[in-house]
């Protein structure tokens, strides 16, 4: 509902409406749902799902329930996903934890239970959040919700990549009281899902397995880096240059100033408090707090744009 207002105020037109009502038995039945979004440049998506509906602890009334998912839960990960991708549920139970583990051990990061949603159509997710066309997602407070798309090609690889992304923005909302910016947010999300090799049941980290990544990124952006205050004026709709530009600062301040200056600043904006309100709404603030965490932790901060030109000469 929060994302539904959020979006409203960029002028997003949601038009929801029953298609039919199907009762299974006295205490379950399916809701068919369909969800028109029009999008401020007139651009429209018409989506159709099913909901479960239950009826109340009373038996009085009929309340909508969620979709109609499967389950599967370990320790630390809980997992609701369709029949047809139960194979990425088990990758989620199997390499989740062990993703987790590692970031345990690199940013002591130590969760309670993840929820995690899996979908096998574009429509079941958009609808879920609801948003007009997305694969991936993560907001505070909210089950982590990904679909690989059926053309991928590689399939395994790509989800492993994406849980890989989404547990990253989990632990990084975690760990500074969901005060990072969108830019530190996407990038550390794109590092780490770019330094993680799987291999049969190993996982090996290391950031230099991203430096390919990492001259394709400068060939995208034509070697154009941006300072901190251009990055900030990206909203969040600049989804892609957010998530080029804020991998390449990631990356440059992970290789030149190492994991325990990115764990401190983590740390000091952790000491922020919590604002309850969507990333997009909170943004302004987020890009402050996040300045001021840099200010305090990087010795020549005033120099970060130049620091950041010289890093990448070598790739030139
Ligand atoms: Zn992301």
């Amino acid at each position: 509902m929060e994302e539904v207002v959020a979006q409203k105020k960029q002028f997003f037109i949601f038009e929801p409406s029953v298609h039919k009502i199907k009762l299974c038995n006295k205490k379950q039945g399916l809701l068919y749902f369909n969800l028109k979004i029009t999008r401020p440049s007139g651009r429209v998506k018409d989506y159709s799902v099913v909901y479960r509906i239950v009826k109340d602890s009373s038996h009085s009334k009929w309340i909508l329930d969620d979709y109609p998912f499967l389950n599967v839960k370990s320790q630390n990960i809980d997992v609701k996903y369709f029949k047809d991708v139960h194979d990425q549920a088990l990758l989620a139970i199997n390499y989740g934890n062990r993703i987790i583990d590692n970031y345990n051990k690199l940013f002591k990061w130590n969760p309670n239970q993840v929820k995690i949603k899996i979908f096998s159509t574009l429509d079941q997710i958009s609808t879920s959040i609801p948003c007009f066309t997305t694969y991936g997602w993560s907001e505070e407070k909210e089950s982590i919700k990904i679909l690989v798309p059926h053309y991928t090609k590689e399939k395994t690889k790509i989800f492993l990549q994406m849980l890989t992304h989404e547990l990253s923005h989990k632990m990084l909302s975690n760990i500074t009281n969901d005060n990072a910016s969108l830019w530190l947010q996407e990038g550390l999300a794109v590092l780490l899902e770019k330094s993680f090799i799987f291999k049969g049941n190993s996982i090996n980290f290391s950031a230099s397995n991203s430096e390919n990544y990492v001259k394709k990124v400068l060939k995208d952006v034509g070697y154009t880096l941006l300072s901190l205050s251009e990055l900030n004026k990206l909203d969040y709709r600049s989804g892609h240059e957010i998530y080029n530009q804020g991998f390449l600062l990631v990356y440059f301040l992970f290789s030149k100033y190492g994991l325990q200056k990115l764990d401190n600043i983590f740390k000091n904006l952790k000491e922020f408090n919590y604002i309850n309100s969507r990333t997009q709404c909170k943004l302004k603030k987020l890009n402050a707090r996040t300045n001021m965490a840099l200010v305090q932790n990087l010795d020549n901060y005033d120099d970060l744009h130049n620091q950041l030109k010289t890093f990448y000469l070598k790739y030139t």
